[in-house]
Parts: C-alpha cells; structure tokens; sequence
C-alpha cells in the first residue's frame, strides 16, 4: 500500500522541527503545536501505521509497543498521579487529520467526557 507523506513523517526525518519530549528506538513524542490542555503530547511509532485500523492486521507487537511507550511517557510527563486521557483519532468521523498513526496524551486539567 502506498502511504502519503505527513507532517509527522517529516518531523520523523527531522525535515521539519518538533519540540521533541521523548524518542527511543520505537517511538517518538513531541508536544501537539495546538495543545488542547496544559499538557498535550502525540506519540508516534517509528514504524509507520496510517491509521488505527491497520493495527488489526499488524503483529500485535505493534500496537503494544505503542501502548507501553505512551504509559511510559505519561509517567515521564509525571501525570500518573492525577490521571490523563489518551485518545487516538480515527478516520473521517474520528477527526483525524494526520494519516499517521499516533496518540495524543492529554493531561494537567480535569478533562470532561463526553468529548465533543
Ligand atoms: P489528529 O486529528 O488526531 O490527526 O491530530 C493531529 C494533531 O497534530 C493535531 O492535534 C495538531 O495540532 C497536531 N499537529 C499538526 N501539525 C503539527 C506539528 N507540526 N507539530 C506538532 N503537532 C502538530
């Protein structure tokens, strides 16, 4: 499958800067450009997945990197204590606007639910 080129592929090449958080051999963490809370971070897995459909069809290794890293990096963020939400946007009714799997970590306000 031929996967369009992002701006997160980008800031993965380095081709354009992010304000980079975290990065290891699996993932990579920079703070969202329009943070919607005082703490708002997307994760993104060095290898690329476009959306989170594709993770059915990938080794479920996949997924669970994904998930452990963001654990980790919330911990880093020092938000374990009060809690933060992770969303993954999906598709066309799911907002996602970058074709480039990543979750984003919202944390250092009480968030409300249901999201809008
Ligand atoms: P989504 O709607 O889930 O695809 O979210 C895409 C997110 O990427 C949005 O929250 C944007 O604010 C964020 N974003 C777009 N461009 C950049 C960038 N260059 N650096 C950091 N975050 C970005």
């Amino acid at each position: 499958m031929i996967m369009e080129v992002t701006i997160f592929d980008k800031i993965l090449s380095g081709e354009i800067p992010s304000n980079k958080v975290y990065e290891d051999e699996d993932v990579l963490a920079f703070h969202d450009v329009n943070p919607q809370a005082p703490i708002h971070v997307l994760v993104i897995p060095k290898k690329k997945v476009a959306t989170f459909t594709e993770l059915k069809d990938r080794p479920t290794i996949d997924s669970g990197v994904l998930f452990q890293k963001t654990a980790l990096i919330a911990d880093k963020l020092g938000l374990d204590d009060e809690g933060y939400r992770i969303v993954v946007n999906c598709g066309e009714n799911g907002n996602q606007e970058v074709a480039y799997l990543h979750a984003h970590i919202l944390g250092g306000r009480k968030l409300t639910w249901p999201p809008g």
